[in-house]
């Protein structure tokens, strides 16, 4: 058998996947037995595919990289079971991604980049730049060593966690087949979101794809000039611009937009802010998720007051806009965007951190 390079086995669809089995002059049913032990079964390695013929597995492991990630670190708050996992790429960059508990499942909250370009001045992922994009097998170790460690099936997948997934586009739509696939963890389409800041051109692309995901659009404002103030990607895309994509995704997947607006004490919340919110959302099928702004170090931002975050949802019902307000899982260990992974950079530095405390 001649050597072909696979180059990331685990990123393969089962179609592009049988098509370099077969290329190596094996039968296409060990394509099935590979997907599903990389997808289903949720294995480490090859060493692990004990139905596989042992040369089958020497000759993979020297024509592909086996994509998997290792856990770094797990903390598990005492108040709600929500699990932080640090993982460590092969590359030596590490991660992060939550799994939180609701009554109507588990949820995990992956990172689609390590770092971040968006430069959005309340969040702590971005601080750093961007380094790299994930392959669309690191996003799925995420879900999949979850899992295997908490020993708890996952339901929903939210793709919020660091990194700007549309920024990442070609991964990302990978990913997302991979993860919904019949044949793999198969999580249904409509429990997966994705977030984005907002780039216009890939949310139209997104919507033509007509997957039954939800997307969450970060808005943060109900005005250009604000949101400038705290998302520089608004300098690149007009407000109106992204709405209109917004729309567009709804006209094309019929699936409800949910936009999430961080509550900034003094900047964002005032009762002409919601007005104005509601102004821009009108005749719009969404939702509002109010997240009450989790406060950074390198920056002065405020949670409002709890009375504020109460008007500010009333006002929004008021003018007939559905909004909720984000429950905070895991305060007791970093659970904000980003926090666990910046403080594991720091402190490794110094040698300070501790893993487990
Ligand atoms: N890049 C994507 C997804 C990652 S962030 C996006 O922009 O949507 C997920 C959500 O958390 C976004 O709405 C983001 O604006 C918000 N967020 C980030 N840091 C935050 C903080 N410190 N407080 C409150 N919300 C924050």
């Amino acid at each position: 058998m001649e050597k072909t390079d696979i180059g990331d086995i685990r990123s393969l669809t089962f179609g592009e996947l049988a098509e370099a089995i077969t290329a190596l002059g094996e039968k296409p049913f060990r394509a099935k037995q590979l997907y599903q032990w990389m997808h289903e079964k949720l294995a480490d390695g090859f060493d692990e595919m004990t139905n596989l013929p042992k040369e089958l597995r020497r000759q993979l492991q020297g024509s592909c990289g086996y994509v998997h990630i290792e856990t770094a670190d797990r903390k598990i708050s005492a108040l709600d079971g929500t699990e932080k996992y640090l993982f460590r790429l092969s590359d030596g960059n590490v991660i992060e991604s939550v799994l939180m508990r609701y009554h109507h499942g588990n949820s995990v909250c992956i990172s689609s980049q390590v770092g971040c370009r968006m430069g959005c001045r309340f969040c702590a992922s971005t601080i750093g730049g961007l380094t790299r994009n994930l392959l669309p097998s690191e996003m799925l170790d995420q879900i999949y060593q979850i899992q295997k460690i908490s020993g708890e099936r996952v339901s929903n997948v939210v793709v919020m966690g660091t990194g700007e997934p549309l920024d990442n586009y070609e991964n990302l739509l990978r990913f997302l087949r991979l993860l919904t696939d019949e044949h793999g963890l198969h999580i249904s389409q409509r429990n997966v979101t994705v977030s984005t800041c907002g780039i216009v051109e890939k949310i139209r692309a997104l919507a033509d794809e007509k997957l039954q995901i939800t997307l969450a659009l970060s808005l943060h404002a109900s005005g250009q000039e604000k949101r400038r103030q705290l998302m520089p990607i608004a300098y690149k895309y007009d407000l109106r611009d992204v709405l209109d994509a917004c729309r567009y995704y709804f006209a094309q997947t019929g699936r409800r937009i949910t936009f999430e607006y961080s509550l900034v004490g003094g900047v964002n919340d005032t009762d002409q802010d919601a007005r104005e919110l509601a102004d821009l959302l009108l005749g719009l099928n969404c939702h509002v998720n109010l997240i009450p702004v989790n406060p950074i170090r390198e920056r002065d931002y405020v949670q409002p007051d709890r009375s504020v975050v109460l008007a500010f949802q009333k006002k929004l019902e008021q003018y007939g806009i559905n909004a909720t307000i984000r429950r905070e899982m895991g305060r007791d260990i970093a659970g904000a965007c980003g926090q666990l992974r910046k403080s594991y950079i720091e402190k490794a530095e110094t040698k300070e951190y501790i893993v487990g405390k």
